[in-house]
């Protein structure tokens, strides 16, 4: 029996203009976020849980309780320091809301990072006893040399983290409409598909519930609507890839009954709970 949770660490805020882009060409787009005024509301920062038979997983981690700490953001970071606003309490970070649910972090076999941005990678501390399952091409930005202007904040990983990454490069075949997968449970219930934009590396996890799918999405999308419309964020490295995810993504929704997540939605809790289906035209 294979269960679900949403977890919420705390809130942030950005740009309107971050949330949903009004140009399509990068550098437009990303100066169009530094020029904007208007902040989004607090925007919910998710992470996953799933019970499995195989283990306990996580996906992603949200955002650490110290994001607002003087010195955690690099200060000569324009975006970090200006862009984006957090908060997030001590209880809310990712090892004390699993706690408060009964579970033990420390527990945790493998924790799925859909992207390495510092909103989906604070929550790293608390889990020194998990293997860490990134795509190789998100392993390969996090060591490049520009990786902390690019968003991934890699002075926070622990030592222990570099230690336990395992990276997966979908070779076990398609899987429904996408070309490339790598089943990340000995059942094949659990898949990881690439999902390329937001950033080159991310992928999604979608979890095969029999008579349904969950498409835990991250940052693939901002929004289900967004996702409906085909919108794009407004700091995703290649708009076209990020077109091309979404257009996967609501292809899959119209095979079979599927639950989509993603972290800065405001109704994905309440989807999953209450099993609300993607509805594509
Ligand atoms: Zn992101």
């Amino acid at each position: 029996m294979i269960k679900v949770h949403c977890l919420t660490t705390g809130w942030v805020q950005i740009k309107q203009h971050h949330q949903l882009a009004r140009f399509f060409k990068r550098p437009i787009r990303v100066l169009d976020v530094l020029t904007d005024t208007k902040w989004s509301p607090h925007l919910p920062i998710g992470c996953w849980l799933i019970e499995h038979p195989e283990g306990l997983i996580m996906v992603d981690t949200g955002e650490s309780s110290r994001a607002n700490d003087k010195g955690y953001q690099p200060w000569w970071h324009p975006f970090m320091q200006f862009c984006e606003r957090r908060g997030v309490k001590a209880e809310e970070e990712v090892g004390a809301l699993l706690k408060a649910r009964g579970f033990d972090p420390l527990a945790i076999k493998m924790v799925v990072m859909t992207h390495m941005h510092g909103d989906h990678a604070g929550g790293i501390p608390n889990f020194p006893n998990s293997e860490f399952i990134l795509s190789e091409t998100e392993y390969q930005g996090i060591q490049a040399k520009d990786a902390v202007f690019n968003g991934y904040l890699t002075m926070h990983y622990p030592d222990f983290f570099y230690q336990n990454i395992r990276t997966v490069n979908y070779k076990d075949g398609a899987f429904e409409n996408f070309e490339q997968s790598t089943a990340l449970t000995a059942d094949g219930k659990i898949r990881l598909v690439p999902t390329p934009g937001h950033t080159l590396g991310h992928q999604v996890v979608i979890v095969d519930m029999e008579d349904y799918y969950i498409l835990i999405g991250g940052d693939a999308s901002y929004s289900e609507t967004y996702l409906l419309n085909g919108d794009i964020d407004g700091v995703c490295i290649d708009g076209k890839k990020h077109q091309e995810s979404t257009a996967k993504m609501r292809e899959f929704c119209r095979r079979k009954p599927t639950i989509t997540q993603f972290a800065h939605d405001f109704n994905s809790e309440k989807r999953l709970n209450e099993k609300i289906f993607t509805k594509v035209k």
